[in-house]
């Protein structure tokens, strides 16, 4: 802020008559511009403005506003964290028990989820290293619920995650086989998939 010469502090008085002083604000008699109540300092500048080739005195934010600024993007930030989570959440997991599958519900009883829960606290490294888990045993003896405590927890870092299942994984893979060698046989270029709909809809829609 350049120093406030008798010139330039009667620009501020004339330019004062047109400004909205808001609540918390007030006029300080020593320099003429606004302050804030709560902190005391300004809420304009004074400054040059080259093109215009004269001072003006723009507003400014005084530190309170800062901080309230600053607090109002990071709840902005977590706001959409969250959204974007439960967002891949929904897509992640496959079916609605699969929320309760957290390490927060694990009785304890299983010894082999201290290394589960190892391996998710480590999980960057075990990334960065191309490091995998093989989960293996009887039916019954929790590896759904293991996979599920990984993938929640992971979930919970904004990390996407997607849980499925040999079946469902080879299923969609045979249909765009399927797909593939359908276009192939007809030499096609482009494919048009339409969605299973009901014959009245089917025909309602051919006519328009
Ligand atoms: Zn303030």
């Amino acid at each position: 802020m350049i120093p406030i010469t008798a010139e330039i502090r009667a620009m501020i008085d004339k330019a004062a008559s047109s400004l909205t002083v808001g609540e918390d604000e007030y006029t300080d008699p020593a320099d003429g511009l606004l302050h804030c109540r709560a902190c005391g300092h300004p809420r304009q500048a004074v400054v040059e403005a080259p093109f215009l080739n004269r001072v003006i005195f723009p507003r400014c934010a005084c530190p309170c506003e800062v901080e309230k600024r600053q607090r109002r993007e990071e709840a902005r930030i977590r706001q959409e964290r969250l959204e974007r989570i439960k967002r891949r959440r929904s897509q992640g997991l496959q079916a609605r028990y699969l929320y309760d599958y957290t390490f927060a519900n694990d009785s304890g009883e299983n010894p082999a989820m201290d290394k589960i829960r190892a391996y998710v606290e480590g999980w960057q490294t075990a990334r960065e290293r191309n490091v995998g888990l093989l989960l293996f045993g009887d039916v019954g003896t929790g590896k759904s619920f293991a996979a599920g405590c990984i993938a929640n927890a992971l979930l919970e870092q904004d990390i996407p995650v997607l849980m499925t299942n040999f079946s469902t994984i080879l299923n969609r893979l045979c249909h765009i086989i399927n797909i593939y060698v359908i276009a192939k046989n007809l030499d096609c270029r482009f494919i048009i998939k339409i969605n299973r709909c009901s014959s009245k809809s089917y025909k309602s829609g051919i006519g328009k």
